[in-house]
């Protein structure tokens, strides 16, 4: 066969394994005034490595974002937003173009119910907000799947594994990346990945780039597997 015929085949094959990743990250904010509001120490470098590494693999990339100073990767279509409402719309439209779902941001758990539109002065000792639950934006995404591969992950500062198991199974998802709440706003974490089979891979203190290499490749086989119209299995 010819170099030429050999080169079309690589390029048809690589375009047929080209997945459409739709990857979360950094922290949402939810105002309680025009200039306050609550948030996390997410950095988005969790979210950011899984974008880069799946365009670097050759996949299609649409990064949704909350506010962090990293510069999004070359090549990604980057979707910036604040809010987890604002997050949950872009997620929710952009999923159904999506071969999979890798929600890496750090969404808030809870929003002031009233952001004021004004400054709040400072006049009394004391003051409360009050807080709503925001949507669960990787949950409403699982529920309605189909063939997709849906990731979420699990921070927590006790019972790492047995709170992520819980979210696994309660979200719907396909896999928890389990990290220890040491990961926030660092270059290094130990991280569990954890499927519904009941299998636990243990990734420690590797680099954020290394983890985000091993779940683009876990992804893109069970992607494979699920065309063939077989279910994931371990590793
Ligand atoms: O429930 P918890 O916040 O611990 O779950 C973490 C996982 O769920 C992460 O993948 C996070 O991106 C996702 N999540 C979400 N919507 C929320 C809260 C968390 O999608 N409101």
């Amino acid at each position: 066969m010819s170099k030429r015929s050999h080169a079309t085949i690589r390029r048809s094959r690589a375009k047929a394994n080209r997945l459409r990743f739709l990857v979360t990250a950094g922290p949402t904010r939810e105002p309680i005034d025009p200039v306050r509001f609550i948030s996390n120490r997410s950095s988005g470098r969790m979210g950011y490595a899984v974008a880069s590494r799946a365009l670097a693999r050759g996949h299609a990339v649409v990064l949704v974002t909350g506010p962090v100073s990293l510069e999004p990767p070359a090549g990604a279509e980057v979707l910036r937003v604040e809010t987890a409402s604002q997050m949950n719309r872009a997620v929710q439209a952009a999923f159904r173009r999506s071969d999979c779902l890798v929600m890496a941001a750090a969404v808030a758990d809870y929003a002031p119910a009233n952001p004021s539109k004004r400054k709040i002065k400072k006049s009394r000792d004391t003051v409360s907000l009050t807080l709503r639950k925001n949507p669960d934006i990787v949950a409403a995404a699982a529920a309605r799947k189909g063939p997709r591969i849906v990731v979420g992950f699990a921070v927590e500062t006790e019972s790492l594994l047995e709170n992520a198991r819980r979210k696994l199974a309660r979200k719907g998802l396909d896999l928890i990346v389990a990290n220890d709440a040491g990961a926030f706003d660092s270059g290094v974490s130990t991280v569990h990945f954890l499927s519904p089979d009941g299998s636990c891979v243990a990734y420690r203190n590797r680099r954020k780039t290394d983890t985000a290499e091993a779940l683009v490749r876990w992804v893109e086989t069970a992607c494979a597997l699920r065309r063939a119209g077989r279910v994931r299995a371990g590793r």
